[in-house]
């Protein structure tokens, strides 16, 4: 399918990243095998270049509107964004960020590579003052897990203003949700492992930028860092992200219902849901020791890690000893998956009340 901007995302989810039409033409696209190719083409080496990864690429550039790089993981393609830092230079970020991104910002700014600043991101005057001689700026929105929402637009245009390059994590939102980069983000980076994979069977990242440059050094970087994806794996997310609009569309229903009624659960203490997205965090009555209790009790939800996959998966955050204190001990995340309501919301009060 030729590339429409006037066609909606579904249509373009289905139809884009597929072998020129012709008779005989397989309609999906190869796992593309090889190391090497024949002298004189497009792509010398598999390290720079891979058919499926440029089907895969072409989907999630559509949609975010940029040309996407798919990197072996969400945390590879954080890691070739963040090095568009100069040597020296200042990342203002949410006090709340995905803490493997948070971890490598700390661990760079203890080597003198880097300085950071942390701010609150629903405090968007602090945010656009922070940006004042900064060199970049790190966005997630909704954090991760505190589910802080920021003013997107607004902070966007300051740092654009400034001079500030912005790179924005879109893994809660996919650009179903959100287009970072048509409100003035310079990159966009997606663990795809996540929501658009959708099936807690892959690891893979991506970074999408609509600017050439950028593109040039990010794509540079993965050749030199060699964080490149397998073809399979790339090839998985690629299916997987035919269906997100539905699955995401279902997740998100379940998501705002179970929401609803957990903001009325005698047994649950606060909730937090922005209003969109699959994500909840809700703080159990009775703490810490609460929420471990629900880990135990629940069957059709999964005790994991992770997120975005199309079977509903639930962890107190703090197990993983690099989650900021900030971050309520009892905090219980949740990922709804597209499972029947009904279902998950028996399994969840029963876990809840003991
Ligand atoms: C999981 C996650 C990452 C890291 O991605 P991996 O694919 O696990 O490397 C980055 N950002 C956010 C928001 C995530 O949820």
């Amino acid at each position: 399918m030729a590339d429409d901007t006037a066609h909606s995302p579904a249509t373009r989810l289905v139809g884009l990243g597929r072998p020129a039409r012709q008779p005989g033409a397989p309609v999906s696209p190869p796992v593309e095998l090889s190391s090497t190719f024949v002298a004189d083409g497009p792509v010398n080496y598999g390290r720079s270049g891979n058919a499926t990864w440029t089907a895969f690429e072409d989907v999630l550039g559509a949609l975010e509107g940029g040309r996407a790089l798919a990197f072996a993981s969400g945390m590879a393609a954080i890691s070739a964004a963040m090095s568009l830092t100069p040597q020296g230079g200042t990342v203002v970020l949410p006090e709340h960020v995905y803490n493997g991104s948070s971890s490598l910002l700390t661990s760079q700014e203890e080597q003198g590579r880097l300085r950071t600043r942390r701010v609150d991101p629903t405090d968007t005057a602090a945010v656009v003052a922070a940006l004042d001689g900064a060199d970049v700026l790190w966005m997630e929105s909704p954090t991760n897990p505190m589910l802080e929402v920021g003013d997107l637009p607004a902070i966007l245009t300051a740092a654009r203003s400034k001079g500030v390059l912005s790179i924005v994590d879109n893994t809660f939102n996919t650009p179903l949700l959100a287009q970072p980069l048509s409100l003035g983000a310079d990159v966009v980076v997606h663990s795809v492992t996540k929501f658009l994979a959708g099936h807690s069977d892959v690891l893979l990242g991506a970074a999408v930028t609509a600017n050439d440059e950028l593109y040039e050094r990010l794509s540079l970087h993965r050749v030199m860092y060699g964080a490149i994806p397998g073809p399979h794996e790339t090839w998985l997310a690629l299916r997987g992200m035919r269906t997100l609009h539905v699955r995401l569309e279902r997740s998100c229903a379940n998501a705002a219902e179970l929401a609803r009624r957990l903001a009325d659960h005698p047994q649950v203490a606060d909730v937090r849901y922005p209003g969109f997205g699959a994500v909840i965090a809700v703080e159990p009555v009775g703490g810490r020791a609460a929420t471990e209790a629900v880990e135990q009790r629940v069957r059709v939800w999964l005790p994991a890690t992770s997120l975005g996959g199309v079977e509903s998966l639930l962890e107190r955050r703090r197990r993983h000893p690099g989650e900021p204190e900030t971050v309520p001990d009892a905090l219980l995340r949740l990922s709804v998956g597209i499972e029947d309501v009904e279902d998950l919301w028996r399994d969840l009060d029963q876990a809840l009340r003991g």
